[in-house]
């Protein structure tokens, strides 16, 4: 029983959780519950620990953001190689977003996604105001690096963090006693993550029967095309694009590789969120995927924020659907600009629930289709964000594989070995003591 608490079966107790979770959803679902009368359990109790789960979880993004991207650009022995890291690490993230959106794309054109759908747009959709794509660009610039932490704005909290490693680098002296603290500190931050793994089944029981609860699945049936095609493109990119992406630039095995990311890829679907699962993406980049810490510290938490495949997908297949079903002609300069800008939306996408949803009115907006469209198919978005998610973290860590293994930063040792290493490494007693 107590390896129920014992991180090194993390994930055989993940999967417990969620089945679960997944279970109890269901059966409260058939009971009634509804978003709006989700009842006690999924209503008060699993909103209450789900919530509790997710907010310890992000409390450590910040942190660990800043921490491991200081001490990864401050380490590099040479600043130059950062700017080859930089240059590859985008050029991946970029490239993969635009094949994924196009697969989608492809995908929804070639079945017809859309045709002879009744589109009801009574079902109207309140956007907030999206941000248009200048203020994307120049809200990645920040102003004040404490109001960037207060706000969680990651891409600023990033673009301040590589700009002080690399000032670190430069400052000499100095430069070496505020990185030995730096070191000191993500440590510990990452230590704190596998405490707070002990938790996760729990978190991930609640989270999980919190959305199996209230979705709705006779949306589901009437949405079905639209939701199996945003299902079949994200499992082809996952397993096609990533499969072949890592044999060709690394001739490591796409099957020992998905084995060594299951945790992170539950964890993901069970939260629905990057940020959420970006300590755990890191931890395991390193300890099981042998990504050195020198690229996952600086690849992870960039891929994170600004890499988001799954994402993508949703709006591409999302845009062919609405817009062939209002009978909207989009031509080839349509296209092109829907991958333009759902490539630079997932860039802006936060790596939290629904945001690609959000995120989705900057695209329309761009190829003007109306907006009240998205409410038609917000119903199934909590499920497809759940499976999403996992593929915006799958991305982040094989782009992270490919460029530690081109940088020879990359240990196939660990990569090869055996379920649990990680949590035996990370269980390690430090100086301070044991767990
Ligand atoms: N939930 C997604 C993520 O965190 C973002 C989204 O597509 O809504 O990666």
């Amino acid at each position: 029983m107590n390896s129920i608490f014992d991180p090194r079966y993390l994930t055989r107790n993940i999967l417990i959780g969620m089945t679960l979770g997944g279970a109890i959803g269901v059966v409260l679902n058939q009971m009634g519950a509804t978003p709006d009368n989700p009842g006690f359990i999924a209503g008060e109790l699993f909103q209450f620990i789900g919530d509790i789960f997710v907010r310890s979880l992000q409390v450590l993004v910040v942190p660990l953001v800043l921490l491991s991207l200081i001490v990864g650009t401050a380490s590099l022995d040479d600043v130059r190689k950062l700017g080859r890291i930089g240059v590859k690490t985008l050029i991946f993230y970029i490239g993969t977003t635009a094949v994924a959106i196009s697969i989608a794309m492809l995908m929804a054109v070639l079945f017809r996604a859309g045709s002879g759908f009744e589109l009801n747009l009574e079902t109207a959709f309140s956007v907030k105001e999206s941000p248009g794509l200048r203020e994307v660009l120049t809200n990645v610039f920040p102003k004040n690096p404490f109001a960037s932490m207060a706000e969680g704005n990651m891409l600023q909290v990033i673009v301040f963090a590589i700009l002080f490693g690399i000032s670190m680098c430069l400052a000499g002296a100095p430069g070496q006693r505020v990185l030995d603290l730096a070191r000191d500190l993500n440590e510990v931050v990452m230590k704190l993550v596998v405490v707070l793994m002990i938790a996760a089944p729990f978190g991930v029981l609640a989270l999980v029967g919190k959305t199996f609860a209230i979705q709705g699945f006779g949306t589901i049936a009437a949405l079905g095309q639209y939701f199996l095609l945003v299902l079949g493109a994200l499992l082809i990119h996952a397993f096609m694009t990533y499969g072949i992406l890592l044999k060709v630039f690394t001739g490591l095995s796409p099957l020992r590789f998905f084995k060594q990311m299951r945790r992170v890829q539950l964890f993901a679907f069970s939260t629905a969120s990057s940020n959420a699962t970006l300590p755990l993406n890191l931890e395991n980049a390193q300890h099981n995927l042998g990504v050195n810490r020198s690229i996952g510290s600086f690849t992870i938490p960039l891929g994170a924020t600004i890499n988001m495949d799954g994402t993508a997908i949703m709006q591409g297949v999302a845009t062919v659907f609405i817009s062939t079903a209002l009978g909207v002609e989009l031509g080839i300069q349509g296209y092109l600009m829907v991958i333009l800008t759902a490539t630079l939306a997932s860039v802006g996408t936060a790596g939290v629930p629904g945001v690609g949803l959000v995120m989705l009115a900057m695209v329309f907006q761009q190829v003007g289709l109306p907006l009240e469209a998205i409410g038609v198919i917000m119903g199934v978005d909590r499920l497809l964000d759940m499976v999403r998610t996992a593929v915006n973290v799958t991305g982040d860590a094989i782009v992270s594989t490919i460029v530690a293994k081109s940088e020879g930063e990359f240990s196939q040792e660990i990569f090869d070995a055996e379920e649990p290493q990680w949590e035996e490494r990370t269980l390690v007693p430090t100086k301070v003591g044991r767990l």
